[in-house]
């Protein structure tokens, strides 16, 4: 059985870098017949509100992830109160009474005498009468995790073999002051309590495993394997960051992007295969083998975004795209299929469609107006097909001796106003004789 689970704090809404983990947890479940968990890291509520967590979910259904199971850390404190006594039961929790300046200063001597700013366990030394003496000056304590300080080993799904070694690392802080946690002991609880099988990640948590591995054997809970991915940056080689306010999953949805070129760009930037037109994302969870998911950089292209778009609307098969028009006040399938080659985004086509219903303001030069009117007169009588195009452009060809460009480009100009735009032979159909004699001076 697989379970894995994607974590985002719901401290804003999630970028493309976030994105990443989400997709490739979906992936991976999607492949192997598991379970999806969406687990709220809410922990901090300061930074976390209900609002960015709501939003959260649309992002993950409009990008085509239904998770199997939503929690939420913030409704789950008495689980990491259960976690933390045994451990404080253990002596792995123990409580310390430094402020942030006196850690400051600790770390500045480290620094000066050219040792690692590691902290130097002076908490462990307190007797009861210290802790009695510190907590009657009004302190609090916070807590840390005693490290085993040795080298942690485990077998990364993508990054292979990780020895992290928690000897050079300060034992870490789990419980504020104020009672509240940290985001390392209640990741591990949650990740036991729900039978979590597989971790899947960014490599930023790549030491936090090392630590973490150590609260799952302290808890005397099962290790999940762990797989680190690289991280998306932007096309600058700058992280993305909420705090900096990078673009958000939700402003490429109202920007018009298609769902399935955010999905693509997010989860195969950075790996063999290929960045191209996927039907679902099924097809994905199918090809993608983490050992594709490069160990360097994934670097965005939002070029290489826009072209995927664009193809993905291109290869849109009408059944695809036909609620949406109607949403739109448009319909049919030849329509669609003539203009949809000329997308960048969807709502390219409401702007498109006129070219075939109008109101089209026809763009006439002086010196095209003779033959302009010629065309009107040679236009063939109905019924049209694809045919019709061809059988004009010639008579006009006869009669005028133009070619190319001078033949074509004024009757472009006159029929749809544009100088590009899609194929006259297809379009001339669609709009008919009625209105293409409208669009003739
Ligand atoms: N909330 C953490 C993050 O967004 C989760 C990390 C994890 O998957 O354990 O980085």
């Amino acid at each position: 059985m697989t379970i894995v689970r994607w974590a985002p704090s719901p401290t804003g809404r999630i970028h493309l870098g976030n994105a990443r983990p989400a997709l490739l947890n979906w992936f991976f479940a999607r492949r192997h017949g598991g379970t999806y968990v969406l687990r709220m890291d809410d922990t901090d509520l300061g930074r976390s509100t209900r609002e960015s967590a709501d939003g959260i979910e649309v992002d993950l259904a409009w990008l085509g992830i239904t998770p199997d199971l939503l929690v939420r850390q913030s409704e789950r404190t008495a689980l990491y109160d259960a976690a933390s006594d045994r451990l404080k039961a253990a002596g792995r929790l123990y409580p310390c009474y430094e402020t942030e300046e006196e850690l400051d200063r600790k770390r500045a001597r480290a620094r000066l005498l050219g040792k690692p700013p590691i902290y130097d366990r002076a908490a462990l030394a307190l007797t009861d009468a210290d802790r009695t003496r510190l907590e009657a000056e009004g302190r609090k304590p916070h807590w840390r995790f005693r490290l085993d300080g040795r080298p942690v080993q485990f077998n990364d799904l993508i990054k292979g073999p990780q020895t992290v070694n928690t000897a050079s690392m300060s034992d870490p802080v789990l419980v504020r002051e104020d009672g509240s946690y940290l985001y390392t002991l209640p990741s591990v609880v949650d990740d036991i309590d729900l039978a979590i099988t597989h971790v899947i990640r960014g490599e930023d948590h790549v030491s936090n495993t090392g630590t973490q591995i150590e609260i799952f054997e302290a808890l005397g809970g099962a290790v999940p394997e762990f797989g680190h991915h690289n991280l998306l940056t932007d096309a600058a080689g700058q992280g993305f960051s909420k705090r900096l306010g990078s673009q958000s999953i939700a402003d490429f949805r109202e920007e018009g992007y298609e769902p399935m070129a955010i999905a693509v760009m997010a989860s195969l930037t950075g790996t063999s295969l290929p960045i191209e037109t996927y039907e679902t994302l099924d097809e994905i969870a199918n090809r993608l083998d983490f050992s594709m998911i490069s160990h360097g950089a994934a670097r965005f292209d939002p070029i290489e975004l826009d072209n995927l778009n664009a193809r993905l609307l291109h290869t849109l098969p009408y059944a695809g795209a036909a609620s949406r028009l109607s949403a739109l006040g448009l319909e049919g399938e030849a329509m669609w299929l003539l203009l949809r080659d000329n997308l960048r985004k969807f709502d390219d086509i409401v702007d498109l469609a006129r070219l075939v219903t109008g109101p089209v303001e026809p763009v006439i030069a002086d010196e095209d107006r003779d033959f302009l009117a010629l065309a009107k007169a040679l236009l063939p009588p109905e019924p049209w097909d694809l045919t019709t195009w061809g059988h004009w452009t010639d008579a006009l060809k006869s009669a005028t001796g133009r070619k190319g460009k001078a033949l074509f480009l004024p009757l472009r100009m006159a029929l749809t106003g544009r100088h590009d735009g899609p194929e006259l032979k297809s379009l001339l159909v669609l709009v008919g004789r009625t209105a293409c004699l409208d669009r003739l001076p």
